[in-house]
């Protein structure tokens, strides 16, 4: 099969081509490096099937970075039949740099020159013709979102496949172009080297990697470098060809795009968003606010607080006694998120109770409470919170789409710095809000080994969709039941703890066993753009479909196994629901209970204090499992609480409440516990894979298992004696210190070994 590579500069619009191409359903972000790995799919309307590869988006051919060493290794040793070099036109010059790269290369080739409706919105023109000319390699006007040019473009890079091409430069006429041309010539006299062009200009600008594989040619520029003195060409190779190549394109090249009269009209306009947005004091509380503002609309009952305000204090008395009064909320107005909720919860509810009343006399006494208990409660407490975490997810994916997350990475890369991580790790960090797995994948992006562990190790402390069902019922439970707080403000507080946490450990380890230099961060913030629905939708439908897939399959699965063994002792005889506490479950739980009396929710919770210990044992399978255990099992607490029919969430941890007598602090402690563990089994062995050494793994576990424990207890002791916060401060104190003394002793060292 014939197979073509899709090769450009980040944000250029290669993963929309390949979507367009190959009817996938790839992750388009607004964002560079949004693909790190390749990816491949097949075009099939020319004469033959082509697989499509699309490249890692890079600016350059050098290898600095992990992506232009897979980039450039791709398209030098698997020689795809041809390279369709995508370039943004409302960014030509920038992006011609790629252009005059991939050219030397032996390679058929065709240009695509994308975002063509962009440049004619701002009233620009461009000349794709005139181009083509002075380049000499094929060049087709596309525009990969709208979809415009894509066949024409498949045709010519077809014809161009059957063609073959040799690599051309436009380096001849600069002052290295006769070095350049020497090496050239003794490199194809040595018949072994293909692209010896390519190569020769690599030598010339004393590539690494070049370097290490043709050492004999890199005595003659060596050789050539000190017969001339350096004022003439400099000592720096590398920047004398860049600076050719730049002031080539320049002069040949601008006059392909005519702007309007003015300026670019559509760079001004995020230029001057970017103002305010990106603003050296302002640009911190405002990403704050728009988070906040997001969690606000995701879980408030008192939506913009015109209850608490008094605008509406009576509540909406027309609505009252009717089915919209629960809806709507009471005192206030819920968010969009609440009353979706709210209204699962009723049809799931109503669902439950109708399969139970059908069962109830027609089938044994366990039969119904493993359906009704054990199935429906189980599931019920996760699905509710569908509606949520996929409104979290929206509008994350719209903050990434328009632009807005690549600026928030520039804003932050000031503060990372401080704590030993670059900018780049911010995009691994805020995946991870919304799954462990691929943002740990993410972190090849990030080239020093040491800040790769480091964050690999944070990863899971971005709260992730799975853990969110924790966050919310446990926090819906404690305004309910203590009727304190707001259930926007403490989510949102847990997510600022996870993100405390995921800090203060990087700094720890970047100052101890992690240390390395922060590798610089340069990005180039990406035009602002109004996020396209059909690739929202297609997120969301993509997190939809693999929660529900979850929720049936692996979460099912184990509510059936806690159900049975919460219900059956030792002997295999079933044991009714006011029986429990003596199942094979309780007797686990009840063992590894007093582990957790730090953390507020061990032996001082009594009888029923297994659950919560059992409850984040089901986690380590998958995060979900926190609150379906406790749905499952809560629903079986009999005398008298809220509701013994199946629960959602929310009402499964009030009945934990009422049954324990467990504090807020406590509530909160486990939370946090929840949050910073041993992520899940899917996360555990993705970090396991990507983690640079064996050795490493294993002390991951140990700093998931002791942050974990450390955080909890110190919520819960400070939550219930507020004076237990200055021990704490003073053992902060005294590591820094103990830190701080040790690095500069090291550093002494270091500086007296080298004199
Ligand atoms: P990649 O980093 O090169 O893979 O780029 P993406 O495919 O992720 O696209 C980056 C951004 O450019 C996304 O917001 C796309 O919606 C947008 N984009 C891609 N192609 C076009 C186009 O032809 N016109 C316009 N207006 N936007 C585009
Ligand atoms: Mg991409």
């Amino acid at each position: 099969m014939l197979k073509f590579a899709l090769a450009g500069n980040p944000n250029s619009g290669k993963t929309t081509l390949f979507n367009n191409l190959t009817g996938s359903t790839a992750h388009v972000g607004n964002w560079p490096g949004v693909t790190v790995d390749k990816r491949e799919g097949t075009y099939k309307k020319c004469p033959e099937p082509i697989s499509i590869v699309d490249l890692p988006g890079i600016y350059s051919l050098s290898p600095y970075t992990p992506e232009e060493v897979i980039t450039r290794n791709f398209i030098l040793n698997e020689k795809p039949d041809c390279v369709i070099n995508i370039v943004d036109a409302t960014n030509l010059e920038r992006n011609l740099y790629l252009t005059t790269q991939i050219m030397e290369i032996d390679v058929p080739m065709v240009i695509a020159l994308n975002m063509i409706d962009e440049v004619k919105k701002a009233g620009a023109e461009i000349d794709g013709k005139k181009l083509e000319e002075k380049i000499g390699v094929s060049v087709v006007e596309i525009s990969a979102l709208k979809g415009i040019g894509i066949a024409e473009l498949m045709d010519r890079a077809y014809e161009e496949c059957k063609k073959g091409r040799k690599g051309s430069t436009v380096l001849k006429d600069c002052p290295l172009g006769h070095l350049i041309n020497d090496v050239r010539i003794a490199l194809e006299g040595s018949g072994k080297v293909d692209n010896p062009l390519f190569h020769a200009i690599k030598l010339v600008e004393i590539d690494a990697l070049e370097a290490e594989a043709h050492s004999d040619l890199i005595k003659m520029v060596e050789e050539f470098k000190e017969s001339f003195c350096d004022d003439v060409f400099g000592d720096d190779f590398e920047a004398v060809i860049a600076d050719a190549r730049y002031k080539y394109i320049s002069k040949n090249f601008s006059s392909v795009l005519t702007k309007p009269a003015g300026e670019n009209r559509l760079l001004t306009k995020s230029d001057r968003i970017d103002r305010v947005m990106t603003h050296k004091v302002l640009g911190i509380p405002i990403f704050l606010a728009i988070l906040f503002l997001v969690f606000h609309l995701t879980f408030s009952e008192d939506l913009f607080y015109l209850g608490a305000l008094g605008v509406i204090s009576e509540g909406f008395v027309f609505l009252e006694g009717t089915f919209f009064e629960g809806l709507f909320g009471a005192g206030g107005i819920n968010s969009p998120g609440v009353i979706l909720l709210t209204f699962l919860d009723t049809c799931m509810g109503a669902l439950a109770e109708a399969v139970a009343a059908a069962l109830e006399g027609n089938a044994a006494g366990w039969a119904v409470g493993l359906v009704s208990d054990g199935i429906l409660g189980g599931l019920f407490s996760i699905l509710s919170f569908i509606p949520q975490i996929l409104m979290l997810f929206l509008f994350f994916s719209i903050l990434e789409d328009s632009g807005y997350m690549a600026r928030i990475a520039f804003i932050l890369d000031r503060i990372l710095r401080k704590f030993g991580l670059s900018g780049r790790a911010f995009m691994p960090m805020i995946m991870g809000f919304g799954c462990s797995v691929p943002a740990i994948i993410n972190t090849r992006a990030l080239a020093d080994e040491n800040e790769r562990t480091a964050t690999i190790r944070v990863i899971p402390f971005f709260c992730c969709g799975a853990k969110m069902p924790i966050l919310t019922a446990i926090s819906g439970a404690i305004v309910m039941q203590f009727g304190i707080g707001n259930v926007d403000v403490i989510t949102y507080s847990m997510y600022v703890v996870g993100i405390a946490v995921a800090m203060a450990s990087v700094l720890l380890m970047r100052n101890t066993t992690m240390k390395g230099e922060v590798p610089p961060f340069i990005m180039e913030l990406p035009a602002y753009r109004a996020p396209q629905f059909k690739s929202l939708m297609i997120h969301l439908w993509d997190k939809a479909k693999h929660f529900i897939k979850k929720a049936f399959t692996v979460i099912l699965a184990s509510t059936i196994v806690i159900w049975l063994i919460s219900h059956f002792d030792w002997n295999w005889s079933y044991l009714p629901d006011d029986r429990m506490n003596e199942s094979i479950l309780a007797g686990i739980g009840q063992l590894l209970q007093p582990l957790f009396t730090p953390l507020g929710f061990g032996w001082q919770l009594g009888e029923w204090g297994w659950i919560f210990t059992v409850a984040a044992i089901t986690g380590l399978v998958a995060k979900e499992n926190v609150v379906a255990t406790m749905g499952t099992l809560a629903a079986c607490i009999t005398g008298g609480f809220v509701a013994d029919e199946a629960l959602g969430g929310i009402d499964a941890v009030m009945n934990m409440i009422q049954a324990t007598n467990i504090t807020v602090p406590a509530l909160i402690a486990f939370i946090a516990f929840n949050l910073t563990t041993v992520p899940c089994f899917a996360a555990v062995a993705t970090a396991r894979a990507e983690l640079p050494a064996k050795r490493k793994f294993n002390y991951t576990l140990l700093f998931w298992l002791a942050t974990s424990y450390i955080v909890g207890t110190m919520i819960y002791l400070i939550g219930s004696w507020w004076w237990t916060a200055f021990i704490f401060a003073g053992i902060a104190a005294a590591t820094i210190a103990a830190i701080a003394a040790n690095n500069r002793k090291c550093n002494c060292l270091c500086k007296n070994r080298r004199m």
